[in-house]
């Protein structure tokens, strides 16, 4: 038995909109290739993600099956991995109200990911305490499946590190090893830039390719991308570093060699930024065809989705209510038994 097999990997997605090139670079691709050789559990975050969106619940919950089409065009096979739904396993928001004992407010609010989110969001001081406290379901999340690996972007390395802070304070309370404790898996690319320069490839900030985005969105997409904006003339030496499709290319273009031509050709100067974009829409083309497609047939079965879903969903229950059971049985909520 190889030491992968023992592992057991949790990861999720917020359904605040269908998944983009981001997803798939820092995480999907990951989750991919881990199918099939760990027990493998995907959950479709729809408690957290009504958190910052609690006045817009149908943005949630039109976008539960969207995901779920994500993860199935994109190669996720429901028999090796398990699809479920956050809000309908009551036990992980039982799990969350326990561990929310184990944190204090101060300690949330130093986390840097929430602190980066609330100034995006522009909440200030009118922060929804559901959100500020969402690192606490995620930590939920991930011990109830008593995940020991979660493949992730580099935003989500402060929820990693909240989470085994968590498992340590419980465990270290009841004096026994409940909870297990988790590691962080990054992908070689943690944080995909969005189409506008920004930082990060964001379904809330508008800046994304989804992975069912049509060939002209697609075209769109690439040609609207910031580059350097000194490179005013094909002959000028152009800047690679902060140049989005520069880092698109890192990301998607599996032949090193030739993204390591083309920077250096670039760098000189005599390259056109057209004809940088024009390699990279080729790629992302011929990345993005075989998912849209997949997709489009998968949408048609919407019954078909959603059972998947419903079964995957009773699976990951059964996980959920064996943890939370050992919780009570620790903590000596276990009155009747
Ligand atoms: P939202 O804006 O609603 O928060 P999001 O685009 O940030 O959406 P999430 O659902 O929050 O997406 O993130 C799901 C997973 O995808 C996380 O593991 C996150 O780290 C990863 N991820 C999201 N965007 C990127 C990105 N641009 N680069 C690398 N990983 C990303
Ligand atoms: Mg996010």
């Amino acid at each position: 038995m190889s030491s992968t097999t023992q592992k057991t990997v949790l990861t999720g997605d917020r359904p605040t909109g269908p998944l983009h090139l981001g997803h798939y670079a820092g995480s999907l691709k990951a989750r991919l290739e881990l199918q099939g050789s760990v027990e493998q559990y995907l959950l479709i975050a729809d408690a957290q993600a009504l958190t910052d969106n609690a006045g817009d619940p149908a943005k949630v919950t039109s976008n539960v099956v969207e995901v779920a089409l994500d993860y199935l065009a994109i190669g996720i096979d429901p028999d090796l991995t398990t699809l479920a739904v956050q809000s309908q396993i009551p036990e992980l928001a039982e799990l969350t109200s326990v561990l929310m004992n184990y944190v204090t407010v101060s300690r949330l609010e130093r986390n840097p990911t929430i602190k980066e989110e609330i100034r995006q969001r522009g909440f200030e001081r009118d922060i929804p305490a559901g959100f500020l406290t969402y690192p606490v379901s995620q930590a939920a999340d991930i011990t109830a499946f008593r995940a020991t690996l979660v493949p992730v972007g580099e935003d989500q390395l402060p929820m990693i590190e909240q989470t085994n802070e968590l498992v340590r304070r419980f465990n270290s309370t009841v004096g026994a090893q409940v909870l297990v404790e988790c590691a962080a898996m990054l992908s070689t690319v943690t944080r995909l830039p969005g189409t506008d320069g920004k930082a990060k490839m964001s379904k809330s900030l508008g800046n994304a390719i989804a992975l069912g985005a049509s060939a002209d969105e697609i075209r769109q997409a690439v040609r609207s991308m910031y580059t350097d904006a000194q490179h005013l003339r094909v002959s000028d030496p152009g800047r690679v570093e902060g140049n989005v499709v520069f880092a698109f290319l890192d990301a998607f273009e599996p032949d090193a060699e030739k993204v390591a031509q083309l920077k250096a050709h670039y760098q000189r100067g005599g390259l056109a930024d057209s004809a940088v974009k024009s390699v990279l829409e080729d790629r992302l083309q011929g990345l993005l065809a075989p998912i849209r497609v997949q997709r489009q047939r998968l949408a048609a079965d919407r019954g078909t989705v959603l059972r998947i879903l419903c079964q995957g969903t009773e699976h990951a229950r059964e996980r959920a209510a064996s943890t939370m059971g050992a919780v009570k049985r620790a903590l000596g909520l276990s009155y009747f038994a």
